[in-house]
C-alpha cells in the first residue's frame, strides 16, 4: 500500500489540513521527508524548489542552523513544564519592542487560537457582540470566522462550514474587501453594536489581494468613529512585510494585533497583543478566559526567538528578499501578459492569477480559471517547483532562495506559457 493510500485510510483526505490534499489541482500530493534552505525532498527522493515555506513560517528557509540549534538546546532542558519560563518573557519583550501599538502579548499555539482569542477579547473589552470581517479573509477555522472565509474554505468552494450554528454565525457580518461604501453601510445598519473589525491588511488567503489606496485608512477611521476596535490579523504579514508588520508598512495603527507563522520559526506559536488597557481584560487579570497547556512552549518559543532575533539583527534581509521576489514576480508577470494571467506581489509574497485583470475582492478572485491553474501547478510540480496547490494561496519567497532557484523557476514557467 502506498503512503497516500495508508494516509487516506486513517485521516480524512489523507491529511491534517485540507489544502495539503491537492483537491483543487488534482494529482497526488508529495509526502515530504525533509527540507533544507529553499528545497524540500519527498519520500521518493524527488527534490523541489519550495515556494510554500510551510505557508509562511520559513522566512529564512527550512532548517535554518540558528533555529535548529536553538531548538536542540531548548529540548535538552525539557520539552514542556506547564509553568512560566524566562524564554517566554524574552520573546514577548522582543515582539513588543518591534511591533507597534502592543504593550502586552499572550502567547498560544496557533494563528487560529490567537485570532479566536482576539475576537473574544474585543467583545469582552467593548461589551459588544458583533464582528465585521471581510469576504475572502481567513482568520483560522473557528466557527464565527468561517463565514465567506478564504484559504482552504475558498479552495474547496465552502462559503460557510457545516457544523457552524446560526447562533455562532449571527454576530459575524461579512463585507466585500476593498469596498468602503459597503463597510460604511454595515456600520450604519448595526449602530453601536460592532465590537471590532478584523482584517488581513494585505489579503493573502484569496490568492493575494492588495488594499486599495486609502482603504485601510478608511477602515481605521470608520472603526474609530463607531467606537469599534480594529484587529489586524498579521498571521502572514507579521514579520514578513518588515519587522513592524503591516502596521508599519501601511502606517496604520491597530488596536489588537494577531500573529503566528513566522513568530514560531516553524514551530507552533501564535500570539495576540494590544495596549495594556485592552490586555488587562485577559485572564488572570481580567474576565476574558483563555489558556493553553502548551502555550508558550519552551521549545517552540526558542525557535521563534531565534528567527526573530536573526531578523532583528539583519533588517536589510527584507530588502534582499523583496528584490529577489521582485525579479521572480516581475518576470512571471511579463510571461503571463497576453496569456490570460496576471501577477501581483508585495515584498516576498505574490500570486499568479489566471485572469486578465487582477482580482480586488473575493468575488473577482473566484472568477479565475482554476482549471488552468491546475495545469500550471502540475507542470511546475513535474518540473521540480513546489507551488501552493491552490489558486487562492500566496507564493512565499524566502531568504534561502538563490538567484539560481529564481532563474530555474522562471525558465520552467516559460515552458508553460509557450
Ligand atoms: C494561517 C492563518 C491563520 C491561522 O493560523 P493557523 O496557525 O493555521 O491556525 C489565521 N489568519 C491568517 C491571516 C492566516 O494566514
Amino acid at each position: 500500500m502506498s503512503i497516500l493510500e495508508r494516509a487516506r485510510s486513517v485521516m480524512p483526505g489523507g491529511v491534517n489540513s485540507p489544502v495539503r490534499a491537492f483537491g483543487a489541482v488534482g494529482g497526488n500530493p508529495p509526502f515530504i521527508a525533509s527540507a533544507i534552505g529553499s528545497k524540500v525532498t519527498d519520500e521518493s527522493g524527488n527534490e523541489y524548489i519550495d515556494y510554500i515555506g510551510s505557508w509562511g513560517p520559513a522566512l529564512l528557509g527550512h532548517a535554518h542552523p540558528e533555529i535548529v540549534s536553538a531548538v536542540k538546546q531548548a529540548a535538552e532542558k525539557g520539552l514542556s513544564f506547564g509553568a512560566a519560563t524566562k524564554a517566554e518573557v524574552e520573546i514577548a519583550e522582543l515582539i513588543i519592542s518591534l511591533v507597534p501599538n502592543i504593550e502586552m502579548v499572550r502567547l498560544c499555539s496557533s494563528g487560529t487560537e490567537a485570532a479566536m482569542s482576539a475576537v473574544k477579547l474585543a467583545r469582552g473589552f467593548s461589551g459588544k457582540d458583533k464582528i465585521i470581517k471581510f469576504e475572502g479573509c481567513y482568520h483560522g477555522h473557528f466557527e464565527s470566522m468561517l463565514v465567506s472565509a478564504g484559504s482552504g474554505a475558498m479552495t474547496y468552494g465552502i462559503s460557510g462550514s457545516a457544523g457552524v450554528t446560526d447562533g455562532a454565525a449571527k454576530d459575524t457580518i461579512s463585507v466585500p474587501y476593498n469596498s468602503v461604501e459597503l463597510l460604511q453601510e454595515a456600520f450604519s445598519r448595526n449602530k453601536g453594536e460592532i465590537a471590532a473589525v478584523i482584517i488581513e491588511p494585505l489579503a493573502a488567503n484569496m490568492g493575494l489581494v492588495k488594499p486599495k489606496d486609502g482603504y485601510l485608512q478608511a477602515i481605521s477611521q470608520l472603526a474609530k468613529e463607531n467606537g469599534s476596535l480594529l484587529i489586524f490579523d498579521e498571521v502572514i504579514t507579521g514579520f514578513r512585510l518588515g519587522l513592524g508588520g503591516a502596521q508599519d508598512f501601511y502606517n496604520i495603527d491597530a488596536d489588537i494585533v494577531v500573529m503566528g507563522k513566522i513568530i514560531g520559526g516553524g514551530m507552533p506559536v501564535g500570539c495576540y497583543g494590544a495596549r495594556a488597557e485592552i490586555m488587562q481584560f485577559v485572564s488572570p487579570l481580567g474576565p476574558v478566559y483563555q489558556a493553553g497547556t502548551l502555550s508558550g512552549n519552551p521549545v517552540a518559543v526558542a525557535a521563534g526567538y531565534a528567527q526573530l532575533s536573526h531578523l532583528k539583527s539583519r533588517p536589510s534581509i527584507y530588502a534582499d528578499i523583496s528584490q529577489k521576489a521582485g525579479r521572480l514576480f516581475g518576470e512571471l508577470s511579463d510571461l503571463a501578459e497576453g496569456h490570460g494571467a496576471s501577477v501581483v506581489w508585495e515584498g516576498s509574497l505574490g500570486c499568479l492569477f489566471f485572469s486578465d485583470d487582477l482580482p480586488y475582492d473575493y468575488e473577482s478572485a473566484k472568477l479565475c480559471d482554476t482549471q488552468r491553474f491546475a495545469s500550471w501547478h502540475a507542470h511546475m510540480l513535474a518540473s521540480g517547483i513546489y507551488l501552493p496547490p491552490s489558486q487562492f494561496e500566496a507564493i512565499f519567497v524566502s531568504a534561502a532562495h538563490s538567484d539560481e532557484d529564481i532563474s530555474t523557476t522562471i525558465s520552467k514557467a516559460k515552458e508553460f506559457f509557450s
